[in-house]
């Protein structure tokens, strides 16, 4: 068989330089952009190490002119050249190679391209669902290869500190049992067992932690996870996390090797300095301050209660709400004194849509007037009072709401957020990481009527809450943690239960009967009967901490191949129907 010969590269497009001037050169590679000029062809040959010049003169080769002139953006060429100095004024600084650029002597076309329907040359923004659908040219774009590069620098980054600190990499598998994270099953129909199913898995929860029984320590793996949820929030069906579990460890540690990892990471990958350890805040406190378990402190802006500055008034919201065991509490607007009726309305608009009945709102002009509905109900001294307890100055506008504490701490923590971002206080060059610590153990389901566990069910109470576990579930704190990172949750982990015991009481807790818990997952809790030490881990979402790194929107700019909205990969159609044969040695029917 006669195979495809043709000129391989001797350097790659990134690579020319002043020190190969007058050295004969070989580069492979795609026409980024082709210029006529001056009578000369100017190419700009591409790969993802960069981008070299390379001249096609008339004079000097008119038979391969010609050739030069059916090069169209996206074709795949092989030239050889001499490297030569770019004429004065020709150099650019812009680009490594910008000091040379290659007169061609030989030219081979190794593919064409059809018009691309995407620019590769330029980044400027194309509707996603056609880069989803030409994602192989999508990812040739160089904001796409930088985003990608950087991912890879990240994961080998925290391959390497893991390594040192004694982690070994070991992975579970992927055609498991089901895994409790909160989430739906992706099923896979057994051919062997016709009518049983695997799950993929949501984590590798249970399996790291049988790893801890089985002495290995000091776990981690790059793990993908699998959960069938409702996409709307920018998450991907399949996702990646820095998996990792360890033995012998109480919370801190745990914390500790995480936020070095974090400082690491950003250190060597980026050069940007992390300062540890890592504030660590309790989730009433951010609840309190931030109106959510994961606060952007970027900003200030935060909520205030001013419950006991406004109990003696005439107001009557204020004096229903603190009468009925709620709070008042408001944020402060910069700068904001002078909003319209229209802008005022907006903010109104904005809470109502959050689920508030409505807001308050008082503006403190610069001329010392205060301009609110509230001038009529507070006396002169209670206006003083509240401006101090604000920390207000005169051009700022009050935002206050009155009820129960979290319900409105959580519509003004959303409008701390907008308003954040409306007035342009959030600096995107920070990284703020902090630690959100001691968790509920469990929420309360309002539609199922029912107590699930906030985080996963194999994670520990407190151990000074454990005795409430039966009687009041909702007061237990739970050893659990978030890594947080300007805003989003970037990493959840707990302390685990390793007694068999204690595990069914907080199974029986959410629903979970002793049999139940036998039935799926008694192969976990026989293990904690042979020796199982105390555990914890962590699991940081290798997506999230890439995409906030890369400065990008969505978790989708920094994987490959994700699916869109609705679960599907534009490139490949996936999901699709499968022939019947295939069904029927599945023993499976597709209903309607
Ligand atoms: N398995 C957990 C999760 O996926 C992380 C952990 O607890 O380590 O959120």
């Amino acid at each position: 068989m006669k195979t495809q010969s043709f000129s391989k590269r001797t350097m790659t497009c990134g690579d020319a330089r002043a020190e190969h001037i007058g050295s004969t050169v070989v580069l492979n590679g795609w026409v980024h952009r082709r210029r006529d000029l001056g009578g000369l062809i100017f190419i700009d040959l591409r790969d993802r190490y960069g981008m070299t010049q390379v001249v096609f003169n008339p004079q000097e080769k008119p038979e391969l002119f010609a050739q030069a002139e059916k090069l169209r953006s996206e074709f795949v060429i092989s030239v050889t050249g001499l490297v030569r100095e770019r004429p004065e004024g020709a150099h650019n600084a812009n680009i490594a190679t910008g000091d040379v650029e290659v007169a061609v002597n030989e030219l081979e076309i190794l593919n064409t391209c059809k018009t691309p329907p995407i620019q590769v040359a330029d980044n400027s923004s194309v509707d996603e669902s056609l880069r989803l659908k030409f994602r192989f040219l999508d990812l040739r774009r160089s904001r796409m290869q930088e985003n990608l590069i950087l991912r890879h620098k990240m994961a080998k980054a925290t391959r390497d500190f893991l390594d040192k600190e004694g982690f070994l990499e070991i992975e579970t598998p992927m055609l498991v049992s089901a895994t409790p994270e909160g989430a739906r099953d992706f099923l896979v129909p057994s051919r062997l067992s016709p009518g049983k199913f695997y799950a993929l898995p949501q984590s590798p929860q249970i399996f790291k932690q049988i790893l801890m029984v089985s002495g290995f320590d000091k776990y981690f793996q790059i793990a993908r996870c699998f959960r069938d949820e409702d996409l709307r929030a920018d998450r991907q069906p399949e996702f990646t996390q820095i998996d990792m579990e360890m033995s012998f460890v109480s919370r801190d540690d745990v914390l500790g090797v995480s936020e070095r990892l974090m400082q690491y990471v950003f250190k060597t990958v980026m050069n940007i300095d992390i300062p540890v350890p890592f504030h660590r805040m309790s989730w009433e406190e951010s609840m309190n301050r931030f109106g959510n378990d994961k606060p952007d402190t970027r900003f200030g802006m935060e909520i205030i209660d001013v419950t006991e500055h406004v109990k003696n008034t005439e107001f009557q919201a204020f004096n229903d709400a603190i009468g009925s065991g709620g709070a008042v509490r408001g944020i402060v607007l910069p700068g904001c004194a002078g909003y319209s009726r229209k802008q005022l309305d907006e903010l109104t608009e904005f809470a109502k849509k959050a689920g508030a009945k409505g807001i308050l709102s008082a503006a403190l002009k610069e001329d010392g007037e205060f301009k609110s509905v509230l001038s009529k109900y507070l006396s002169p001294e209670q206006i003083a009072e509240l401006k101090t307890a604000f920390g207000a100055k005169d051009g700022d506008l009050l935002a206050i709401m009155a009820g129960e504490a979290m319900f409105i701490s959580a519509i003004l923590g959303k409008l701390r957020l907008e308003m954040g971002k409306r007035l342009n206080l959030i600096d995107k060059g920070k990284f703020n990481f902090l630690y959100v610590v001691d968790f509920p153990m469990y929420k309360y389901n309002e539609e199922e009527k029912r107590l699930e566990t906030e985080h996963h069910p194999f994670t520990s109470p407190k151990p000074e809450d454990m005795h409430l576990l039966e009687t009041e579930p909702l007061k237990v704190k739970a050893d659990a943690y978030d890594m947080v990172l300007n805003g989003n949750e970037v990493a959840s982990g707990s302390i685990r239960i390793h007694s068999r015991d204690l595990q069914k009481r907080v199974f029986n807790a959410i629903g979970i009967s002793d049999e139940e818990a036998e039935e799926k997952f008694g192969f976990l809790l026989n293990t904690f009967e042979y020796g199982a030490p105390p555990h914890g881990g962590i699991a940081p979402g290798l997506d999230r901490i890439a995409a906030i790194a890369a400065g990008e929107e969505t978790i989708r700019d920094v994987i490959a191949f994700p699916k869109n909205t609705g679960g599907d990969c534009l490139m490949t159609g996936a999901p699709i129907a499968v022939e019947s044969d295939q069904l029927k040695i599945l023993k499976l029917k597709v209903e309607g």
